[in-house]
Formats: C-alpha cells, structure tokens, sequence
C-alpha cells in the first residue's frame, strides 16, 4: 500500500528511515494499540506491507488502519485498496513471519553486570534468584542483533517445552523510547506473545493471569504472563 501518502493525505506523523526509531525499509508511527510513551514504535515494512510494532507485535492492515484513522475496518479496507493495498480476506490468516532464522541471543556476553544488579533490586527484584530461576541476564554495552541495538538490558529468555524459544529485554535507560525490545520475530521459534511465560512444570489447574514477565517474577512460578 501506498503508506506514505495514505499518512500525508490523513495528516498522520510519521518517520522514515535515517530516524534511529526507523529501520531501513519501514516507515514508523505512534503505535495506537499500546499504551505508554508515543515514540514511533508501529512500523510498516515497505516491502512486505505488514505493520509490527516494537513493543506489541504484529497487526493486521485493516484493523491498524482504523485504529489510526478513527474508522471502522470496512472503511479501512476501502482506503488500503485506494492506496492500492491488499486487503486480507476476512476469513484468511496472514502468516506470522517468525522463524525464518535460527533463534539467537544479542552478540556479546550475557550476564549481570553491577549496573543490571542495582536495576532489579531498586525494582524490588532479588537477581540472584531470577538468574537462578528464569535465566535472567543482562546485555553488554555493544550487544546487538541483526544490527538491532541490545545495549544495556536486562534479558530474559522464553522458553517453551523446556527450550528456548524467544526473548525479552527490558532497557537500563530511564528515558530510553524503546523501554521493551523483545527478540525480532524472524529470529523467534514461536511469537513471544502467543505463549504464556513462566514455569509449565508448575502450572496447576488455576494459577493467576498477569500482565508480563516482571509480574510473574513478581507473584512467583505459579502465575503465568
Ligand atoms: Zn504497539
């Protein structure tokens, strides 16, 4: 779809790459699905016409359209095809684009450093005991992946039947606009966000729905995120 024109015609702001919020290829926007800070997270990949945001993933065209324009997905799809789009059947699933390469970690070495140290614990967080119990760790001062910048994190792996399927991390910086930075979905086994975190092994019938991954280490390996 004819993105940028569609956000010019529609006064919607937008970056492009050159902007360090901006990949090259895709053209960013405030994300209209997540809460928080509105930096640029929901990019459009010019190539494979999908929008995937930094901090809550993938999102189909017609219901991000509508979301951004205040209209309904019928009118949505109207415009994607003006802007000569590609609108998805209704009945039919965009494929996720995950697993395309092998799963790996940022570059360098992961551990927790001093600085990794005094973030868990002023959050309350005993490190020791995340290190220990969900393989927390933290990123080095050049850790990047896929030219992507870990830098300065904490990480916390995913895993799924006992291995690991994807990661999170979560920025050092206070004032950093990428507060949450999960594992690129090409390099994921299986979307972060399609699977519950935390300890399967001990999962009982009921346990307690939480919001994410420091709320499970929060109320400990009964809960899943
Ligand atoms: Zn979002």
């Amino acid at each position: 779809m004819k993105i940028l024109n569609l956000y010019k015609d529609h006064s919607i702001p937008f970056i492009t790459e050159g902007n360090k919020h901006a990949r090259d290829g895709w053209v960013n926007v405030h994300c209209p699905f997540c809460a928080g800070e509105q930096n640029y997270h929901l990019g459009y990949e010019l190539d494979s016409n999908h929008f995937n945001c930094w901090r809550c993933g993938g999102h189909f065209q017609d219901q991000t359209i509508a979301k951004l324009l205040h209209i309904t997905t019928d009118k949505a799809e109207q415009l994607i095809r003006e802007y000569e789009g590609i609108t998805r059947h209704p009945k039919k699933k965009i494929k996720v684009k995950i697993n395309l390469h092998p799963f790996k970690y940022p570059s360098g070495e992961l551990k927790l450093c001093p600085h990794h140290i005094k973030y868990l614990e002023g959050r309350g967080f005993d490190p020791y005991l995340l290190s220990k119990e969900w393989g927390v760790s933290g990123t080095g001062p050049t850790s990047k992946l896929d030219h992507i910048d870990y830098s300065h994190r904490i990480l916390a792996p995913i895993e799924w039947n006992g291995r690991v399927v994807s990661f999170q991390t979560r920025s050092l910086k206070a004032n950093d606009p990428i507060k949450y930075l999960a594992c690129l979905m090409a390099r994921e086994e299986i979307h972060h966000q399609r699977i519950l975190y935390g300890n399967q092994s001990l999962w009982r019938k009921r346990g307690v729905c939480v919001e994410g991954i420091t709320d499970v280490w929060r109320l400990g390996a009964q809960s899943f995120g």
